[in-house]
């Protein structure tokens, strides 16, 4: 830890002596204090243009030394420059030195949300009809709240695990152009977050609309997000007499020609897992459809089944998409410059290189470049989904939810995996949070989560950790 450049000194609203409480919390009482830190993270306002990350960390440590955590584990970090975009590193040391730890790691910063756009006050822990309602209450701070409440319930109840639990709270995960807290972690403190594996947001359980289980998910691999510019040029001249070289043309039929191409299918571990564990779930002729693809990435009349539906369709392979267009100068004047950004995420463990490549192939236009922006990290690699990974998740989702199958996913979007996987730390997205098929309108408007969700999501990483941290 003596790398992190800058620490802040810890806040402490309670005077406590005591390293341990007396008496641990009751089921009721333990519930009840899981909802304050779960309030008042989510009314900590921590986006990027108004919030205070560094203020919620504060917070959740001074909830920590309140549970008897000394100081020396505790640690509030803020990278020079950013003194709002801070985390939180906590420890509780296992009895076995010679163990690896396990790290819970979870962003705390959350998307912009407007108060003039939302029905309810973002920033309210609001419950509602089975709902809790407000920003980050899905993304993620009701499992960055189970893991504070871990940490404190573990240390209530004298847990002496095997391996040391590590806890690391992060911003700048949810903003683009933000410093990112576990990227910042992995250059600067690669030590303090050292672990076997960590847990994390990506993928959380399904629930059909009429709210009935239907798979738990994790995530062990994500696409890599990257930005692809294409730009003509071309000298103009008076909009009264067109030629036939012109910048836009050159571009619009850039575009065109990318909006046709589909990259081939790719299987690996997590989406023929998917598909294979969805097969049994999902009936009928989708259902057909992924084992044939699972067997077969060939199978191209199953593959346009499972085309139409736009996951499963990024799930199987590298994507493009243009974004954003800007061309000319002027009304009356022939262009001179016009440029396309297309985002494509690439499939776990391919090439950038082989991406732009690709691009340059279909485009097919020499009065048309093909390059590559800015460069945010290395390509995704997945985590292996071993034995010691699956078999703990699959024994409390089966104590929590018999029968409710564990199904592994490749995710189209990206996570703070993205950094620590390349860091040598393997990092699982799995949450044990059954959330709806409209995704609880996370990063939109009235994100919302349901009560039971989280209650439930904590009694299954409460015991989860467990698991791997005696393994
Ligand atoms: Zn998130």
């Amino acid at each position: 830890m003596g790398r992190i450049s800058m620490f802040l000194a810890v806040s402490v609203i309670a005077t406590v002596c005591e390293a341990i409480p007396a008496q641990a919390a009751t089921d009721a009482e333990g519930l009840q204090r899981f909802r304050e830190i779960y309030k008042e993270l989510v009314e900590t306002n921590t986006t990027l243009s108004a919030g205070d990350c560094t203020l919620a960390a504060q917070r959740m440590a001074a909830r920590l030394k309140t549970a008897g955590y000394p100081d020396a584990d505790l640690q509030v970090f803020v990278p020079e420059g950013h003194p709002k975009e801070g985390g939180l590193l906590a420890v509780l040391h296992g009895a076995d030195p010679k163990a690896k730890a396990i790290l819970m790691l979870a962003h705390i910063d959350v998307v912009e949300a407007k108060r003039e756009d939302w029905a309810r006050d973002p920033f309210r822990l609001i419950e509602e009809d089975g709902y809790f309602y407000g920003r980050g209450t899905s993304d993620m701070k009701a499992q960055a709240a189970i893991w504070v409440d871990n940490l404190i319930r573990y240390r209530e109840e004298r847990y002496h695990p095997r391996r040391t639990i590590k806890m690391a709270l992060t911003c700048g995960e949810e903003t683009n152009s933000a410093l990112n807290g576990a990227g910042w972690l992995t250059k600067n403190a690669r030590d303090a977050i050292d672990a076997e594996l960590a847990l994390t947001e990506g993928v959380d359980g399904d629930l059909d609309a009429q709210g009935h289980r239907i798979a738990l998910e994790i995530l062990a691999a994500e696409k890599t997000s990257q930005n692809f510019v294409l730009e003509a040029t071309n000298p103009g001249g008076h909009s009264s007499r067109p030629v036939p070289d012109n910048a836009i043309y050159h571009l619009v039929r850039a575009v065109d020609r990318v909006s046709h191409f589909e990259f081939p299918v790719e299987l690996d571990d997590a989406n023929r897992a998917y598909f294979t564990g969805m097969s049994k779930i999902v009936a009928g002729e989708a259902g057909a459809a992924m084992t044939a693809v699972a067997k077969n990435p060939h199978d191209a009349a199953s593959v346009a089944i499972l085309d139409k539906d736009q996951n499963w369709h990024a799930m199987l392979r590298t994507t493009c998409v243009a974004t954003m267009l800007a061309a000319g100068h002027a009304t009356n004047a022939l262009p001179q410059r016009a440029t396309a950004n297309i985002n494509c995420r690439i499939f776990p463990g391919d090439a950038r290189d082989a991406v732009l490549a690709q691009l340059i192939t279909i485009i097919d236009d020499p009065k048309v470049s093909v390059s590559i922006p800015e460069i945010r990290g290395p390509i995704a690699t997945p985590a292996p989904l071993t034995r010691q990974i699956m078999e703990p998740i699959e024994k409390v989702a089966h104590e929590l939810w018999p029968g409710i199958p564990v199904v592994p996913a490749l995710e189209p979007g990206a996570s703070d995996a993205q950094f620590l996987n390349p860091a040598g730390i393997p990092t699982y997205g799995v949450t044990g949070i059954f959330t709806d098929p409209d995704g609880g309108h996370i990063h939109g408007l009235n994100e919302r989560v349901r009560v039971q969700s989280v209650y439930e999501g904590r009694t299954f990483l409460y015991r989860l950790v467990k698991l791997y941290a005696d393994q």
